[in-house]
């Protein structure tokens, strides 16, 4: 199997994002404002899997329409996101890397994908939902989408992102995988299964791709590095600490298991543009 990590824009965000350790809102709201000097550029990873049922699309990365000339555009940026979430992710997305032109350059389009899969609906993963008219399946775990309508999710997760998007909402069920033991198999033969890794948000979905005993691990944002499992370092910002804690945890098991080929965060700066066989 053949699973290609796509570089699909960029964040400019505080340190304390990425490695926080007990950051949120309430202790330091002005975090999320800091200067752009201060801040560290972090990459925004959409991945592609060649799967036997045909491409698979893990996230979407920012749209063209947030930098249309291949550069940080604030106003495009102010059109897209509202002020505080354009504040806090200060996105960029350079030339030939939205992941529509990045799936042409590989002669795909949108109606070619099997598959979608959303892991949240964070606006640097659902963004380039607007490019991708055409797909024929787009599918988020209902958990998510339940959070996305109700409390602070609601500012965070902005709706025109996503809520004309034909999203099919898949229930988690009851498995051995995962901190909750709650995941979706997508085909019924393990493939590619969304294992639930709350924290970062309540249903965000993590994404395990097998090929016989081997596996790659997308863990979307319950870490962005790492550091985060291996030294227990949890992501600031997060909606709740003690979830975060319990998806590192897992995390940190899942990477002893010996076919672990890769675990792979969607911004961790290390994780650059490549194809992992396995
Ligand atoms: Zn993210």
């Amino acid at each position: 199997m053949k699973l290609h990590v796509l570089h699909c824009g960029s964040i400019l965000v505080s340190e304390r994002v990425p490695f926080g350790d007990g950051v949120n809102l309430r202790n330091t709201a002005g975090e999320l404002l800091a200067p752009a000097k201060s801040r560290v550029k972090l990459p925004v990873c959409c991945y592609l899997i060649e799967h036997s049922q045909g491409p698979i699309l893990v996230d979407t990365g920012w749209c063209r329409a947030v930098s249309p000339a291949g550069a940080y555009d604030p106003r495009a940026v102010a059109r897209l996101l509202p002020p505080h979430l354009a504040a806090l992710f200060h996105p960029e997305l350079g030339p030939g890397e939205a992941v529509r032109e990045q799936l042409a350059a590989r002669g795909l389009r949108p109606e070619d994908l099997a598959c979608v899969i959303l892991t949240h609906l964070d606006p640097d993963h659902v963004a380039g939902l607007r490019d991708l008219t055409g797909a024929r399946r787009i599918v988020l775990p209902e958990d998510e989408y339940f959070w996305a309508c109700r409390t602070v999710y609601k500012k965070r997760q902005p709706w025109s992102l996503w809520k004309d998007a034909p999203i099919e909402r898949l229930f988690y069920r009851g498995s051995p995988l995962g901190p909750n033991r709650w995941a979706i198999d997508l085909f019924g033969d393990e493939s590619v299964q969304l294992v639930n890794v709350p924290g970062h948000t309540d249903g965000q979905a993590a994404v395990i791709v097998r090929n016989g005993g081997r596996f790659v691990l997308l863990a979307a944002d319950a870490a962005f590095a790492p550091r985060n499992w291996r030294e227990d370092i949890v992501p600031g910002f997060g909606f709740d600490e003690s979830f975060q804690r319990k998806s590192l945890a897992w995390l940190r098991e899942m990477e002893a298991e010996p076919g672990c080929a890769e675990i792979l965060c969607s911004h961790d700066p290390d994780s650059l543009p490549r194809t992992i066989e396995f």
